[in-house]
C-alpha cells in the first residue's frame, strides 16, 4: 500500500496515472479542456466531478494531479493543490482563508514577496497583520488574540536562516483556534516534519528544490482534504493561478531525485560551513547545522536535516561582498536557490533591496551578507572557490 512506502518510493511512484498505452514516464496532458461522452455527462461533471474527472485545466489536469498526489503523500497531508509559482501558493492560501476583519500574526523574517503579501496586499483588503520576531515565543504569545485566524512563518527564514520553534508556535496558535501556515521552502519536503509539529497548511515553491535544476516555476499548498477542496480549490480555480501541465511534468521529474539531491547538497553545505567557520575575514557563518547556530538544538529536534542554504557575513561590507562574488568561478551570481548549481546572492542589493535600511539591520541583512545555495558540485571545488573569493577581498 502506498501509505506504507518510504519517501523515496513515493517520490518515484506515488500517484502514477497511466493511459491505455501504459507509458513508463508520466504523460504530459497538454490540453485545456476535456471531451464529455454526452451532454448528460457534462452536466453531471459540472455538478460534481468524480475522482480523475477533469473539466478545465485551470481547475485540474491529470499531469498536475499526479504531482499533487505525490507531494501530499510525501508531506503527509491528505491533499495538495498545485499553483503556478510559490508566490501563487502563498497568496492563494492566505487569500482563500482570510476575509476583512480577520487578524494574522506573522514572523517578520520573510522572503521579500511574502512580506509584500502580508504587509501590503492583505492589509489592503482589511486583514490586520501583527509582525513578531519569530524566534521569540513571548512575542507570539503576546500577539495572538481570540480573533487570530492564522499565523504565518517561514520555518527557516530567508536569508538569515533563523529556525522557528514550529511545535511551540503551533501549540500557542491552536490554543486560540488559529491555523498554522508554514512556508517550508528552506526546510524542503525531504527534511520536513511540519505535519507532526502541528502545521495545518504547508507551502512550497516548487521552483526551488523540487525542480532542483532551475528550469520552471511552480508551487504547492498542502493541507487537509477539507481545506484544499473547500477553501483553496474554489479560490484558485476562479482566480487562475494554476500550474501548467508541462511544468507539473518538469516537477515530477525533479521529484524522482529530490531526496538524493537534497541530502547531498545539505551534506556539502554542512562541510562548507564547518570549513569556513572561524575564517578571520568572516564576521559570521550562519547554518542551522553548526553547533554555534542560535537555534541549532531546535533545528536538530524538529527537522531531519539542516537544509542546503548557508549565509556568510563578510567583514568588509558591500565592497568586500562584491569583490568576493566577482571572484567566484564555480558558484554563479543569481537569486534562485535549491538548484544543482551553487548560487551566491547579495540579499541587501537584490532580493531584499526594497527593505528600508533599519529593517535590513533588524533582520540581520548586513551589507556583507552573502546567501549561498549549495549545489551538487564537488564540495572540495566549492570550498576552493569560496576561499578564492575570500582571498580577493
Ligand atoms: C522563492 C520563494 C518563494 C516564492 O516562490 P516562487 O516560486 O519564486 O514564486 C516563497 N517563499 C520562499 C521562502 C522562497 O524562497
Amino acid at each position: 500500500m502506498a501509505q506504507d512506502w518510504g519517501k523515496r518510493t513515493k517520490l518515484v511512484h506515488q500517484g502514477a496515472r497511466r493511459s491505455q498505452y501504459g507509458e513508463v514516464a508520466e504523460a504530459i496532458y497538454l490540453t485545456q479542456g476535456f471531451v464529455y461522452p454526452s451532454a448528460e455527462a457534462a452536466e453531471a461533471r459540472f455538478l460534481e466531478a468524480g475522482a480523475d474527472e477533469f473539466i478545465y485545466a485551470r481547475y485540474g489536469n491529470p499531469t498536475v494531479a499526479i504531482f499533487e498526489e505525490r507531494i501530499a503523500a510525501l508531506e503527509g497531508t491528505e491533499d495538495a493543490f498545485a499553483t503556478a509559482s510559490g508566490m501563487a501558493a502563498v497568496a492563494g492560501a492566505l487569500s482563500a482563508m482570510l476575509r476583512a476583519g480577520d487578524h494574522v500574526v506573522s514572523s517578520r523574517a520573510l522572503f521579500g514577496s511574502c512580506l509584500y503579501i502580508l504587509e501590503e496586499v492583505l492589509t489592503r483588503y482589511g486583514v490586520e497583520v501583527t509582525f513578531v520576531d519569530g524566534t521569540d515565543l513571548d512575542q507570539w504569545q503576546a500577539a495572538l488574540r481570540p480573533d487570530t485566524k492564522a499565523v504565518f512563518l517561514e520555518s527557516i527564514s530567508n536569508p538569515t536562516l533563523e529556525v522557528i520553534d514550529l511545535e511551540a508556535v503551533a501549540r500557542r496558535a491552536h490554543d486560540v483556534g488559529a491555523l498554522v501556515v508554514v512556508d517550508n521552502v528552506f526546510a524542503t519536503p525531504v527534511f520536513s516534519r511540519a505535519v507532526d509539529l502541528g502545521a495545518d497548511v504547508i507551502i512550497y515553491s516548487a521552483t526551488k528544490h523540487i525542480d532542483g535544476q532551475g528550469r520552471a516555476l511552480g508551487g504547492v499548498i498542502c493541507g487537509t482534504r477539507e481545506f484544499i477542496r473547500k477553501t483553496v480549490e474554489p479560490y484558485m480555480k476562479h482566480t487562475g493561478g494554476a500550474l501548467s501541465p508541462f511544468n507539473a511534468w518538469v516537477m515530477l521529474n525533479g521529484l524522482t531525485t529530490l531526496d538524493l539531491r537534497v541530502r547531498a547538497q545539505a551534506a556539502s553545505a554542512q562541510a562548507i560551513a564547518e570549513a569556513l567557520e572561524g575564517d578571520a575575514r568572516l564576521a559570521r557563518v550562519l547554518y542551522p547545522g553548526l553547533a554555534s547556530h542560535k537555534q541549532h538544538a531546535i533545528a536538530k529536534a524538529q527537522m531531519g536535516g539542516f537544509g542546503t542554504v548557508l549565509a556568510l557575513d563578510l567583514k568588509g561590507g558591500k565592497e568586500a561582498a562584491f569583490r568576493f562574488l566577482n571572484a567566484l568561478q564555480v558558484a554563479v551570481i543569481s537569486n534562485n536557490l535549491g538548484d544543482a548549481r551553487t548560487i551566491a546572492t547579495h540579499p541587501a542589493t537584490t532580493t531584499h533591496q526594497r527593505l528600508p535600511d533599519d529593517q535590513k539591520i533588524a533582520l540581520g541583512i548586513t551589507p556583507g551578507l552573502i546567501r549561498l545555495s549549495v549545489g551538487l558540485e564537488d564540495t572540495a571545488d566549492l570550498i576552493t572557490d569560496l576561499r578564492r573569493g575570500l582571498d580577493m577581498i
